[in-house]
């Protein structure tokens, strides 16, 4: 049997994984390789960006998408994708994500980030980081050089330094226009200025681009990661869905793999990705009805908004979200990336 298989799944065109050794047997194998990356869901109104935003966002978003996309064309992991894109997003101060991420209730930017590895079901996490400037980088160690799947705060910090990753002062976190966003947000909550919230959306929605990867390698892997400084003005110590495996980030092989971004409470409590890879496991829905179950119906029936990226093994997307827009893209081939900001 297990000489025959190899010889099945490259007819029908997936890679495939041996139970004892994943990548020697899936070397000769080459199937379908996939990128899709998100830049976080949320009011993103066609009104409210001037044509240079949109045209930054959605350079961002492509060299995001190349950076991924070149890994996985040279014959990399979806490990190393998933972090070559977020890390491209991480660096841009327009995402909330390492420099960018917004401020919480006492001026401080706390990063969360999470990877899971969908061959193996092995996945890292790390929560409340201020020092590390690329949080996803740490959550790819806590993977696999820590024997636990998420560190928080100070540990963690320490632990990144341990693993000589590239630490920085908190300042390095300061954006300006973060910052305006958190004041507005602070104002907002008092009766002084109440009218900021309905003024302006961004306040009102608290959400600013958390970060986001799903791959799909050669070798049939699947990776997702997700990374973010949460919601602005959120509670000290708050952590949200995006460190959370089965919240803000879910894989496996079998299944597919997810990141989330949105109101994260709700998609903690829903456990959206991993509700999501179960949905299309156990009840045979398609990615995009698993998808537009959880997303379309149970995220908002609880209160809840916010989207994901999907993909599966055949290299299926999914790009799929409740509020008026998500920065997201996806790219199959080499020139022919796609990048989307808006519902329509
Ligand atoms: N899900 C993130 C959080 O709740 C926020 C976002 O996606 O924008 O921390």
């Amino acid at each position: 049997m297990k000489r025959i298989l190899p010889c099945f799944l490259l007819i029908t065109g997936m890679a495939c994984s041996n139970s004892t050794d994943k990548t020697s047997s899936l070397e000769t194998t080459a199937g379908p390789i996939t990128l899709v990356i998100h830049g976080g869901a949320g009011t993103i109104k066609r009104e409210n960006m001037t044509p240079e935003r949109e045209a930054a966002y959605h350079a961002a978003l492509q060299q995001a998408l190349d950076s991924g996309y070149t890994v996985l064309e040279r014959g990399g992991k979806s490990l190393d994708a998933v972090i070559a894109a977020i890390k491209v997003m991480e660096d841009s101060p327009l995402f909330n994500a390492g420099k960018g991420a917004v401020f919480n209730s006492e001026g401080k930017n706390e990063l969360d980030a999470s990877i899971m590895d969908g061959s193996n079901l092995m996945a890292g996490a790390v929560a409340g980081v201020t020092t590390i400037k690329n949080p996803i980088t740490a959550a790819y160690a806590a993977m696999t050089k820590s024997e636990h799947v998420m560190l928080i705060g100070a540990g963690a910090e320490k632990f990144a330094r341990e693993q000589n990753l590239q630490t920085v002062d908190p300042s390095y976190f300061f954006d300006s226009l973060r910052y305006k966003q958190w004041i507005k947000a602070k104002e907002a909550e008092t009766e002084k200025d109440k009218t900021a919230a309905e003024i302006d959306p961004y306040i009102k929605d608290k959400k600013f681009g958390t970060v986001g990867a799903v791959a799909l390698d050669k070798f049939g892997n699947i990776a997702a990661g997700t990374s973010t400084g949460g919601m602005t003005n959120k509670k000290y110590g708050r952590v949200g869905d995006a460190p959370i495996i089965g919240a803000g980030t879910y894989a496996d092989n079998t299944s597919c793999g997810v990141s989330s971004t949105g109101w994260g409470e709700y998609f903690i409590r829903l456990a959206v990705a991993h509700d999501i890879a179960a949905l299309k496991k156990y009840s045979g829905l398609s990615l995009q009805q698993a998808a537009d179950s959880v997303v379309m119906k149970k995220v908002p029936a609880l209160g809840g908004d916010g989207g994901i990226i999907a993909l599966d093994r055949q290299g299926n997307v999914s790009m799929t979200f409740n509020t008026a827009g998500m920065y997201r893209g996806y790219i199959k081939k080499r020139g022919e990336g796609k990048t989307f900001i808006y519902k329509d």
